[in-house]
């Protein structure tokens, strides 16, 4: 099966390498397609395209938009869309918009709990100005030595409940997905095995999600444990739906599954790239 790693980030939102350097480890590990998929952005779509047709990789436009949907956070990738689309962009300008303010209560929480300075400090890892997010709080934290790593700071601090976390309202689940297709791309419910929702919950998410016009579901990622790889690819053909592979990777010690290293997706599913063939960006 063709290496399609179709999820990760680059330091345009919450990973730590630029989009030639992201680019450049897939081409290493084998990718063949490859999608950038930074947070609520497209701002560094050009550089990663053009870095994997310098590589000889294929390229689909990607990103992953924050929703809300029945009170919690929910990810919503988008790919293969025109990148230079204005109603795209302007909804992803408008839900990056509220993160300066999030991040000033955030860091007005976390003071409170003992974390001074937090706002500062999770601006020095920041890429791009227009993308604080918790990623950036969690490095800072093990910083301070509060934390050794960033999965115990959201298990203390950030994650829903604890001291640090900061409700927020993010795009809604019908716009996302109107954004994205009326870009030209498909919409993937992104890593539905991390969600908390109850069965019928996720039966309202998958079904709305089609009702929508969305098309496919991550089943092979890094957010997922191998025994839901088989839970997600019965979804996708119960709910009929393509089905796509992405490792989330971030950054090279962080994250535990590297770009291009994921086992390939179950069978008789198809591929969400190959319903995207003729969006494929060839070297
Ligand atoms: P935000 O969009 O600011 O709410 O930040 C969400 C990001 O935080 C996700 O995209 C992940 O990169 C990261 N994240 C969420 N939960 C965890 C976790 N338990 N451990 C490590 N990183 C996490
Ligand atoms: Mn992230
Ligand atoms: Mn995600
Ligand atoms: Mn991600």
């Amino acid at each position: 099966m063709l290496n399609a790693d179709l999820h990760c980030h680059s330091n345009v939102s919450d990973g730590t390498l630029s989009p030639e350097d992201v680019a450049a480890r897939a081409q290493r590990n084998g990718v063949a397609l490859w999608s950038l998929t930074d947070h609520d952005e497209v701002g560094g779509q050009h550089r990663a395209r053009a870095a994997a047709a310098a590589l000889g990789m294929g390229y689909l436009p990607g990103t992953e938009i924050s929703v809300t949907f029945l009170h919690k956070t929910v990810h919503i990738v988008g790919l293969g869309f025109d990148p230079d689309n204005a109603q795209l962009r302007q909804g992803l300008a408008d839900t990056r918009g509220g993160r300066e303010r999030r991040a000033r209560d955030m860091a007005d929480e976390l003071a409170k709990a003992g974390i001074p300075g937090a706002f500062e400090g999770a601006l020095k890892y920041v890429g791009n100005p227009d993308l604080i997010s918790r990623t950036h709080f969690a490095r800072y934290i093990v910083e301070t030595g509060a934390c050794a790593d960033p999965h115990e700071v959201f298990r203390r601090y950030l994650a829903e409940g604890k001291p640090g976390f900061v409700p927020h309202r993010w795009a809604s689940l019908k716009d996302a997905v109107h954004w994205i297709t009326g870009a030209g791309g498909i919409a993937v419910i992104a890593h539905p095995g991390r969600y908390d929702f109850t069965p019928n919950e996720e039966y309202a998410l998958f079904s709305e999600f089609k009702a929508h016009g969305g098309q496919a579901v991550e089943v092979v990622t890094g957010s997922h444990t191998v025994p839901e790889y088989q839970e997600y690819a019965d979804m996708a053909r119960e709910f009929d739906l393509l089905a796509s592979r992405g490792s989330d990777f971030h950054d090279p010690t962080e994250s535990h599954t590297d770009l291009g290293t994921l086992p390939n997706l179950p069978g008789r599913l198809t591929p969400v790239w190959e319903a995207l063939a003729d969006r494929v960006l060839h070297p």
